[in-house]
């Protein structure tokens, strides 16, 4: 059976896979898999495409016999809180998340607004490939699209409910929000505005051709916004993709923190908020092993998990936790819903401020330092032989070997991850040392050990 779905939805360029012919019929796989009379939530990015993609996925829906309720432009996160809180049994979201402007995609969500398992999407792929759909005599189908615009509201209030924010509102604070001119322009300002004194936007008006940067939050896609930061010096600066699922923030001199370093604090300040929840968190092989060394210090627990939101997001859920994230700035906090919300980490972080009465530059300054190198292989033949090789190299200096993903060593004074590409032939090596040379070092090591032995 040919594969429809990636790691994240289904993804394509706009009008060449991404065409409304595949939207309708997907809608019509999707509404066979929901069933007959269920109400499903459709929503959208601001991306090109968005329109026609929905009307198409709507029409293959009511061909089904679904209840459809266009909760129109959104964040991800919003359309999912919706999801969940307003009784859908699902939605549909027309989205390319943080891909490049010519791209688009669909994705499917569950009542609890968490992104559906793999095994219902088989079901979805089947339904797609074999043209096997429910079908609707003419007098059932009457149905037509109804609004939902309780969307915006509901999750901006839902995001207001879990922080103090006559406490942050005390503290006067300034903050700039870059959305990369998609839907984080429609939510992240209603929080902010709640929560500080002075609240600016660039890239902040919608632009499906995402005119001045693009939709992924990079060191390099945030040069600007970075300039604009140490000319403004906002207590924080926070920037989104397309979707506004994941939160990059910049301190008040600019300077960009990933991630990773982000998920961390924002966790160390869940477990504080919910004492009596499960002391650990669940993150991805990419995620520095700054992680655990912090979190280490009060007792929390690292899970290291496959790279990919989804997986992080059902392990959070069912074994419990103060919080998830992805090195990429998706965070997730279970007590307003278990996938990754960039507004709600932006509220979060604003509130940690304020209670432990510190800069954002000061916060970020507790982490460990770690020198990060970033580099690739070429994938030449059997990546396992050169997972093999790795794990030979380094199995008496390790302090941890994790290959539940690549292969990942963790040392008291390094870490680094090999791992294959799930979208190119290459090989990714990320290192860490707290020392420069030493990180230099170990990625001229690997990336021949690597060469050498696949
Ligand atoms: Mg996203």
């Amino acid at each position: 059976m040919p594969r429809l779905f990636g790691t994240d939805g289904v993804r394509g360029v706009i009008n060449q896979d991404m065409t409304p012919d595949l939207a309708l019929r997907l809608g019509k796989a999707i509404g066979t898999k929901f069933g007959r009379g269920s109400k499903v939530l459709v929503g959208r990015d601001v991306r090109s495409g968005g329109d026609m993609l929905v009307k198409a996925v709507e029409a293959g829906l009511l061909s089904v016999g679904v209840k459809v309720f266009e909760g129109g432009m959104a964040p991800t996160p919003a359309l999912q809180y919706a999801t969940k809180t307003l009784g859908y049994d699902g939605a549909v979201i027309v989205t390319a998340s943080h891909n490049p402007p010519e791209y688009n995609g669909i994705k499917v969500v569950a009542n609890d607004g968490i992104e559906v398992d793999r095994e219902i999407e088989e079901d979805i792929e089947s339904y797609f490939f074999e043209n096997r759909f429910n079908t609707t005599s003419w007098s059932e189908s009457y149905g037509e699209v109804r609004k939902e615009d309780r969307v915006v509201e509901t999750y901006v209030n839902g995001i207001l409910s879990h922080v103090d924010t006559a406490k942050v509102r005390s503290k006067g604070y300034r903050v700039l929000i870059d959305p990369a001119n998609s839907v984080g322009a429609i939510t992240s300002p209603l929080v902010a505005r709640a929560l500080a004194s002075k609240v600016y936007t660039i890239n902040g008006h919608l632009d499906p051709l995402f005119p001045a940067r693009v939709p992924e939050p990079t060191f390099e896609s945030l040069t600007e916004t970075s300039n604009v930061v140490k000319a403004l010096r906002p207590d924080l600066a926070v920037t989104h993709d397309g979707d506004a699922d994941r939160a990059i923030f910049l301190d008040e001199n600019g300077v960009i923190h990933w991630g990773d370093r982000s998920g961390t604090l924002l966790s160390y300040w869940a477990h504080e908020k919910n004492p009596n929840l499960p002391k650990r968190i669940f993150t991805a092989v990419s995620s520095s092993s700054l992680v655990e060394e912090y979190l280490g210090r009060y007792g929390i627990g690292v899970e290291w998990l496959k790279v990919g939101s989804v997986g992080i997001a059902r392990e959070l859920q069912r074994k419990g936790g103060v919080a998830g994230f992805e090195e990429n700035g998706g965070f997730m906090y279970p007590p307003h819903q278990f996938v990754r919300d960039g507004a709600m980490s932006m509220a979060l972080m604003l509130e940690l401020m304020a209670f432990e009465n510190e800069s954002l530059s000061s916060l970020f300054s507790r982490l460990p330092k770690y020198y990060l190198v970033k580099t690739k292989v070429p994938l030449k033949g059997d990546v396992n032989k050169a997972y093999e090789s790795v794990r030979n190299a380094f199995s008496s200096s390790a302090r941890k070997i994790i290959t539940i993903d690549g292969i990942k060593v963790i040392s008291d004074d390094f870490w680094f991850l090999v791992r294959k590409s799930g979208t190119e032939p290459i090989v990714r090596v990320f290192v860490e040392a707290k020392d420069e040379s030493l990180a230099k070092e170990l990625a001229n090591e690997l990336i021949k050990l690597v060469g050498e032995s696949q």
